[in-house]
């Protein structure tokens, strides 16, 4: 549709693609109405410019800002280009994203300590401190003035021209800003947001990925401790003379000590054994361990070490214990080697996000109407934008006899799984991406033998640094794009998720079973306390199945950048059947194949 009396007066572009007006004017209307807003709508589509399109129509006579969370800073990025994009025709609007201190510092230090950003964090204030940062400049950065479109590299450059910390600028002007893209991380802790001088009240919080969001939650309210850990405490303990910190040491070592398998244990009854160990208070033990923690690590910091410390690490355990007593959304584990104190629900940092920012706009590719439900929003707006696709566009394809079900999973499985991979790269000289149910499902699949097929296999592995990942994806879509190339991942790893995949990088999909988590003593607790709080049918539901499936989508979705594109998706699970109504309607199987000849028939067809 080309623009016409109708359009929006800050859509960049010259025709809109189908929807594309139907989602600004919801996105106007929602801001308008003061109502939540969900948005279900497929990669490609172009959400980002018709929600800043829709919000900047809404808020151009008032003072709300436009506050953009994102997983992934490549996710923040695009936030500003998209607003650069608006800026050549609305020069009034502004934008700016940030990134942490640790990775925007122009001070030699080293990487080890950048990778711990709270250490860090203690560092730059004791350089600053001493005077001792010759980019910390109050003066200055209050003076400077950053470009109304402020991207990463270009504050970063004019920063360092002018010498002066790029950190600090955006953080002091950050607040004059109309469209603010940042990571998840700033809004979900309050402490960080708050130095950021942002009135929650007056803006609009888009939410990016939102599938995301409430892991994100979960993470920060969950915290373990592991026995290596532990004896680093007793070492600090010893040394800075701290008994307590050695008492509750001692006690959690023997209580962990001899644990092989999983197992929950009632959380009050292990806080009360701390505290009649130390004949103190919960609280009090975690508020004395953090402040003598903090002390350490600023000395550490004064002496040029990393400010690190574990009784420090044992205080932020003990205070989130002390928070969880009697909240049964909460469950300490036991397992070999290790303590943890998991979250299933991180209700205090939802109920925030739902009721203190003036509305909020939720999008993804994958959440559906339940969405709401899961985050405890009362009333939203649900809108789902399925674009029509040509079946000669997509082959959707479910394979009957294979699963990654915990009973069935062994090696003649994952030969048979290995089957269906080997035909397919038989087929396709373009990018392949197999995401795995879990590490153990992509084990499998290796032991297999997939690295016999002529292709070369790029494998992502847990452990590598996001670094190092982006580059493997990078050298892997180098070569899907030449003769073809396969990635195996896991289903919610990097690769799945966020990444695009455009022309032939990823013409086939392949699920190779479901991620639903492994039954562990901890994720039962999990699934219990869901069927208490939505019914029995529901809770496995909500809290199990839906945000399994949300990481399958994300994963399927890989395939289709547009609506132009054509590919192939292949469920290696017979699960698919049972659950595939959860998928967006686009993406849902509709053949059923029994084995590996099926398949060849099926993709020569598709991709002759
Ligand atoms: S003030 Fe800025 S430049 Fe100086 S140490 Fe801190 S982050 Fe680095």
């Amino acid at each position: 549709m080309t623009l016409n009396e109708n359009s929006s007066k800050y859509f960049p572009y010259e025709k809109y693609r189908e929807k594309q007006l139907k989602l600004i004017e919801m996105t106007k209307k929602s801001i308008l109405e003061k109502t939540h807003l969900v948005i279900q709508a497929p990669a490609g589509f172009g959400k980002t410019i018709c929600v800043l399109a829709g919000a900047l129509e809404a808020t151009e006579k008032n003072n709300l800002k436009i506050l953009w969370i994102c997983r992934t800073h490549r996710e923040a990025d695009r936030v500003i280009d998209e607003a650069k994009e608006i800026y050549s025709i609305n020069p009034w609007i502004s934008a700016i994203t940030i990134r942490a201190r640790s990775e925007l510092c122009p001070m030699p230090i080293s990487n080890e300590i950048r990778r711990d950003a709270e250490s860090f964090s203690i560092l730059c204030s004791e350089i600053k401190k001493r005077r001792l940062c010759p980019y910390y400049s109050p003066q200055k950065i209050k003076n400077i003035e950053l470009p109304a479109i402020g991207s990463i590299k270009d504050i970063t450059k004019q920063c360092l021209e002018h010498h002066i910390c790029p950190y600090e600028s955006i953080r002091k002007k950050i607040g004059k800003y109309k469209i603010i893209s940042l990571a998840y991380l700033y809004v979900l802790k309050q402490p960080i947001f708050k130095r950021l001088n942002i009135n929650e009240e007056k803006c609009i919080l888009v939410i990016d990925e939102a599938h995301n969001i409430l892991e994100a939650a979960q993470k920060l309210l969950s915290e373990k401790i592991t026995i290596k850990s532990l004896k680093m405490t007793l070492i600090e303990a010893k040394k800075y003379k701290v008994n307590v910190a050695e008492e509750i040491t001692n006690k959690i070592l023997e209580i962990i000590n001899g644990v092989k398998n999983e197992k929950i244990i009632d959380k009050e009854k292990f806080a009360s054994k701390i505290e009649k160990e130390t004949a103190k208070k919960v609280e009090e033990i975690a508020k004395h361990l953090l402040e003598i923690g903090m002390k350490i690590r600023r000395q550490l910091a004064s002496e040029n070490k990393i400010p690190r410390s574990h009784i420090h690490h044992l205080g932020k355990f003990i205070s989130l214990l002390s928070n969880a007593i009697g909240k049964e959304e909460y469950s300490l584990i036991l397992r070999e080697n290790e303590i943890e104190l998991l979250c299933f629900d991180p209700k205090s940092i939802m109920r925030r996000l739902f009721k203190k920012f003036f509305t909020t706009i939720s999008l993804s590719g994958t959440i559906s109407n339940r969405y709401n439900k899961i985050m405890g929003i009362k009333q939203a707006r649900f809108l789902e934008i399925t674009l029509k696709y040509n079946p000669d566009q997509i082959l959707s394809i479910i394979a009957s006899n294979v699963t990654s079900d915990y009973e069935k999973r062994n090696p003649q499985m994952y030969r048979k799984m290995l089957e269906y991979i080997i035909v397919t790269s038989e087929i396709i000289n373009a990018g392949i991406g197999i995401f795995t149910a879990s590490y153990n499902v992509l084990k499998g699949i290796i032991e297999a033998g997939i690295l016999n097929i002529k292709k070369p296999v790029f494998i992502e592995d847990e452990n590598m640094t996001s670094r190092m990942n982006e580059i493997q994806i990078e050298l892997f879509k180098e070569k899907a794009r030449k003769n073809g190339a396969i990635y195996l991942g896991v289903c919610g790893g990097r690769a799945s998720e966020g990444v695009d995949y455009p022309g032939k990088e990823m013409d086939v999909v392949i699920l190779a079973g479901i991620p639903f988590p492994e039954p562990t003593p901890s994720i039962k607790a999990k699934i219990k306390y869901y069927e208490k709080k939505y019914g029995r049918k529901m809770g496995k539901l909500y809290g199990y199945i839906i945000p399994s499936m949300w990481k399958v989508a994300q994963a399927a979705g890989r395939v289709i950048r547009g609506p132009e594109d054509r590919g192939a998706i292949i469920y290696l699970d017979k699960r698919y059947q049972k659950y595939s109504k959860l998928l967006p309607k686009w993406m849902r199987p509709r053949k059923t194949i029994h084995d590996a000849a099926e398949l060849k028939e099926e993709l020569s067809l598709f991709f002759a």
